[in-house]
């Protein structure tokens, strides 16, 4: 049993508490998130309607691992082909390709086209976690999807400034669509951040599982357009 399922059972486990039963999905989002741990558990937060005081809810804590469990098994299947499909072209001669497939650039994104997820949480692409691996298996596969890579989004892409230059995000999730035309990599943070604790303890979500309206206050566009550009020195690569 790995990691996942013991602690994905322990979720399901109505004679814990809930809060053990929460921190079995925190494990849980340590060993597959696909937005990043921070997102993707703000995003199961709204997804699965957590309340702030889980007991009035703990089912909600089903719902979020089923999720998560439900991405998880659609990105394992792809993974394994994967790896098949690498060895057959090892064993026919072939040249290995060079585009790293997708769940193995997330572990390195800190200065990533789409890092405004892991300096933010509360921005990242609106589809289910399922939709998300599908969306990032078809691009893997060769298919030509319209809109924002990571999310489909088709709208004009917002310019944020760079300080010598403006960058290209998307106006839905804040991936880089178009970078700085300095060439080098920004990260992309907010300006006004919100606490990690504040976030865990779903202060962005009212008594009975609905997204508080005034915790953050700004959100979405006009959230992405107050980001503030930032350029590392040392690069992951
Ligand atoms: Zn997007
Ligand atoms: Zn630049």
């Amino acid at each position: 049993m790995t990691s996942f399922h013991t602690h994905r059972a322990r979720v399901h486990d109505t004679s814990l508490p809930p809060y053990r039963r929460h921190s079995a999905l925190r494990t849980c989002l340590t060993c597959f998130a696909p937005y990043g741990l921070r997102a993707t558990y703000h995003h199961l937060t709204v997804s699965a309607r957590m309340p702030r005081h889980l007991e009035t809810d703990p089912d909600a804590l089903v719902r979020a691992v089923e999720e998560l469990h439900e991405a998880r098994e659609l990105w394992r299947a792809r993974a394994e082909e994967y790896v098949r499909q690498r060895r057959a072209q090892k064993r026919a001669g072939r040249r290995e390709t060079s585009v790293a497939p997708w769940w193995d650039q997330y572990r390195y994104r800190w200065d990533s086209p789409d890092s405004a997820w892991l300096h933010d949480p509360f921005l990242h692409p609106p589809l289910t976690l399922p939709a998300y691996v599908r969306r990032q298996n078809a691009l893997l596969d060769g298919a030509e999807l319209p809109g924002c890579p990571a999310c489909g989004e088709e709208g004009p892409a917002l310019p944020v400034p760079t300080g010598h230059g403006h960058a290209g995000l998307c106006r839905s999730c804040a991936r880089v669509l178009t970078p700085c035309p300095c060439g080098r990599r920004h990260s992309f943070e907010p300006t006004i951040r919100v606490g990690w604790s504040r976030t865990w303890r779903r202060e962005h979500m009212s008594g009975t599982g609905e997204p508080d309206p005034h915790w953050p206050g700004v959100r979405g566009t006009a959230r992405i357009e107050r980001l503030a550009a930032y350029h590392h020195v040392h690069g992951p690569y």
